[in-house]
């Protein structure tokens, strides 16, 4: 997705692309993997704030256009919410992440969506995540070097 893209996609929601959001978007768009919180920080950290960043990434969540996710240590994650280009109705669905042990990458596996679950009522559900972990496509084309 391209910046011409999201302009077009963020335009019903009706928000304003101030420069906080589209360096936000841009560094999205930029990484083909989901983001740490303290990375997305450490990007932005000689233009704004944390206080601009966190509202930024709050309001973007709120609209659906990133998800959080919470990574194998604990660590705040996110990623873009890919819409198909084909079906722009279709409501984000929860799906699996992959979390690669050389790289540390996270990336979303929208076609893996997270199995729905019974749970009995006394349970009230606010989240399901689930985290595949492995080696990712990168690091797995590219051969140990020796030391
Ligand atoms: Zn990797
Ligand atoms: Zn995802």
């Amino acid at each position: 997705m391209n910046m011409k893209e999201i302009k077009y996609w963020l335009k019903p929601y009706g928000l304003k692309l101030t420069l906080p959001r589209l360096k936000v978007l841009e560094i999205f768009l930029s990484n083909n993997k989901a983001v740490t919180y303290a990375e997305l920080l450490r990007l932005t950290e000689q233009v704004f704030d944390r206080v601009t960043v966190y509202r930024t990434l709050r309001a973007f969540e709120d609209l659906g256009i990133i998800h959080r996710i919470v990574g194998i240590n604990s660590s705040v994650i996110y990623a873009l919410t890919i819409i198909s280009k084909a079906d722009k109705k279709k409501p984000h669905q929860q799906h699996l992440h992959f979390s690669c042990i050389k790289c540390n990458g996270v990336y979303c596996l929208d076609d893996q969506l997270v199995p729905s679950i019974t749970l009995p009522d006394i349970y009230e559900v606010h989240s399901l995540s689930m985290m595949v972990t492995g080696i990712c496509h990168i690091c797995n084309e590219k051969p140990d070097l020796p030391l």
